[in-house]
């Protein structure tokens, strides 16, 4: 249970003034739904109030703010003329012009021979000073709520700059007064202020150097978030190691069965993973470790050879897929690949229902299916197993900490392999996951050709369709990716349609159409034509971003590639290549093209080595910007920026550590107050782990 002191925070948002439920829905879709959530929306900006010329003195362009006497009411002849109020002081006249002016509200606000302070930008029109739409209006007995320099902050369409402010302000003066978390030691060294104060401040810049990651509310509030993230990491990593793991031990039979078949040896890196999980699976902790490797490094038969050796230690093992396309391919490679095992694989996922699934539950239950393969539908209650020794997460980022600990929670110390073909740059590496565990295949297997890469603006969309008119002819399948972007996905989407039926009146039935929004089935149908040649053209949406393997398509078109981040263009590229044919990828932009974008695409035309994108990637996201961990399903960061902060996360691991030694229940009063930043932080599944108290 969340302490009360915090619930002002966690308050929605829409009990904040004048946020009602229209507001608070893009309030909550640009920062998030509670009172918290708006705290940690930073200014990016400020506007200067401070210019108090007369009104002759009042350049165009300008904000300015000026002290005026309201003299006459403008009415407009026509509907479309503007509202205007004319305003004078001792130097000349001021029009506040307005446009779709309904009701008495100007005449209240602005009452004839009353003094006003405004504000706003001034414009020079047909001989006069005039501001449009002013900023603020105000009593001069009220002149103090006009604050000389105001914070600026990101917006969302339909949402006023004012409403926020007001809202923001209203948050912060319920901040309660909370014990310091931090180590009073570090607090002083640094020059920090207290936790409450620094927030206020970072919301109040005085100037534009405020706003800079270094500033040191900014780097307080930033080093809050880092050590909430490392603190519930080492508890959670406490808490798995506390459970006993169990040792399985294999002799490796039905693993040597299944490698005798395979049409390829296993490359170093996949040889040196598997002897890294061995020793895992074999020693009596339980196993948490981290499977990284590029697209097409071959993962997954690294996780079927661990497969076998727990199901021939008598156990069972599962693995979890991010999305149905995916539990499907895997289920059928799997099976397909382990066949000599003898061993039954099954698979599961939300489209399994009634007589087929009640059967296949028996079957988990009573141990006849050794490997099962699924979805999030393995978490479901009444999935049960004999007795599952080892789960596989494929594509962790998709999943949540507490999801791997449900499945977990299937077993009895379980052992735990996640499989991830994002490369994980290292800081972020340690802001997800702590000090996992990892094995990198660092080799592609042999014979892989590179993909050539170019980059055209969307003005020479006629070659990319004659470059693709070619390749057909040759042969090739070919992916056509369109972008899906959150905001407006009907849109997206009707881009995409569009783009298949312009493609289809081209090259006719040969072309296919597959994005998020379609049933399961039909889904698996287009990429089953695509598979088997069918359809040879595939235009698609990022569902095929993860992990579907068609092996032998050899181009891909990406539209809009400006619009995706270096990492998930990353990931698309893999799935061409994959065979022995040379490939090739067309990067399409819509021009003009943004400095990052330009060098992210260039970059890609450059290199294929996943981590060095990863790492650079990071590097150009880092300027402030959030990373990209809404499609990643990283944890998301708020407040820290993992370049500028990076030297304070290494300071909260080595903090979080240091603490939990000392204190492992979190029971001394830092570590009660530790308690309330993890809650903060919305990390109660972490704090779950330390004794109540
Ligand atoms: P990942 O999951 O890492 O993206 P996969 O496991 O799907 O990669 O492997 C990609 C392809 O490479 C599959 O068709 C797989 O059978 C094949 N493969 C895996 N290991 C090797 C190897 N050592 N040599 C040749 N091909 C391999
Ligand atoms: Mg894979």
């Amino acid at each position: 249970m969340r302490p009360e002191v915090l619930n002002p925070l966690f308050a929605s948002v829409t009990s904040l003034p004048g946020v009602g439920p229209r507001f608070g829905k893009l309030i909550e879709h640009l920062a998030g739904p509670c009172a918290v959530d708006l705290l940690w929306h930073l200014p990016n900006g400020i506007i200067d109030r401070s210019f108090t010329p007369k009104v002759r003195e009042a350049p165009a362009g300008a904000i300015a703010t000026l002290k005026v006497i309201v003299d006459a009411h403008l009415r407009p002849h026509s509907p479309r003329a503007p509202y205007r109020v004319r305003c004078r002081d001792q130097t000349g006249f001021l029009h506040l012009v307005y446009f779709h002016v309904t009701g008495d509200y100007l005449e209240k606000l602005l009452p004839v021979g009353s003094v006003r302070i405004v504000s706003g930008r001034v414009e020079h029109f047909n001989n006069e000073i005039q501001i449009t739409h002013p900023d603020h209006i105000v009593d001069p007995e009220a002149a103090e709520s006009l604050k000389p320099i105001e914070p600026v902050y990101g917006l969302t369409a339909g949402l006023p700059q004012r409403l926020v402010q007001k809202a923001v302000a209203a948050a912060l003066a319920r901040l309660p007064r909370l014990p310091e978390w931090l180590d009073r030691d570090l607090v002083r060294q640094r020059g920090w202020q207290a936790w409450a104060d620094a927030l206020a401040a970072a919301h109040a810049p005085e100037s534009e150097h405020d706003l800079a990651p270094e500033s040191p509310p900014r780097q307080r509030l930033a080093y809050d978030e880092l050590l909430a993230g490392q603190l519930a990491i080492a508890l959670v990593r406490a808490h798995t190691r506390r459970l006993a793991g169990r040792a399985i031990k294999a002799e490796g039979k039905l693993r040597e069965k299944v490698m005798a078949a395979l049409p390829f040896a296993l490359t170093n890196s996949q040889r040196q993973a598997l002897a890294e999980i061995g020793g895992d699976m074999a020693s009596p902790l339980r196993m948490l470790r981290l499977l990284q490797g590029d697209v097409g490094s071959g993962k997954t038969v690294v996780a079927l050879l661990a497969m076998l050796d727990a199901v021939e230690a008598g156990g069972q093992a599962a693995l979890m897929a991010p999305t149905e396309i995916l539990a499907r391919q895997h289920f059928a490679t799997l099976s397909k690949l382990g066949a000599p095992a003898g061993v039954t694989f099954a698979l599961l996922t939300g489209r399994e229902k009634g007589g087929a699934r009640k059967s296949l539950l028996e079957r988990l239950a009573n141990g006849e299916i050794g490997i099962v393969v699924g979805t999030h539908a393995l978490f479901q209650e009444d999935v049960a197993f004999k007795d599952l020794t080892l789960a596989v997460i494929d594509e962790q980022h998709r999943f949540g900490v507490e999801q791997r600990i449900a499945l977990s929670g299937k077993g009895r110390g379980v052992d735990i392999l996640v499989m991830t073909a994002t490369p994980i740059p290292r800081t972020l590496l340690l802001t997800a996951y702590g000090d996992l565990d990892t094995s990198r295949l660092t080799e592609k297997p042999a014979g892989r050709k590179p993909v050539a890469t170019r980059t055209l603006p969307a003005t020479r969309l006629g070659e990319v369709i004659e470059a693709v008119r070619r390749a057909l002819a040759q042969g090739a399948k070919i992916y056509w990716i369109c972008p899906l972007v959150e905001e407006s996905e009907n849109v997206d989407l009707a881009a995409a349609e569009d783009r298949a039926v312009e493609l289809k009146s081209l090259f006719g039935e040969r072309v296919g159409l597959v994005h998020g929004r379609m049933k399961g089935t039909d889904k698996d149908r287009t990429m089953e034509a695509f598979a088997s040649g069918d359809v040879d053209l595939l235009v698609a949406t990022t569902v095929i971003e993860v992990g579907v393997d068609v092996a032998d398509a050899t181009v891909m078109v990406i539209e809009h590639a400006e619009r995706f981040g270096l990492a998930q263009l990353h990931q698309l590229r893999g799935r061409i290549g994959r065979g022995d044919r040379p490939s090739a990828c067309l990067l399409v932009y819509a021009v003009p093209l943004g400095e990052t974008a330009k060098a992210r695409l260039t970059l890609l035309r450059e290199t294929e080595d996943g981590f060095r994108i990863a790492e650079e990637d990071l590097r150009l996201r880092g300027g402030g910007e959030v990373l990209g961990t809404r499609q990643s399903g990283l944890p998301e960061l708020r407040l820290a920026d993992l370049v500028a902060h990076a030297e304070l996360l290494a300071v909260a691991r080595d903090d979080a550590r240091l603490v939990l030694s000392r204190d492992p229940e979190l029971e001394t009063p830092r570590g009660q107050a530790l308690r309330l930043l993890l809650y903060l932080f919305q990390r109660e599944l972490a704090v779950r782990y330390v004794r109540s108290g």
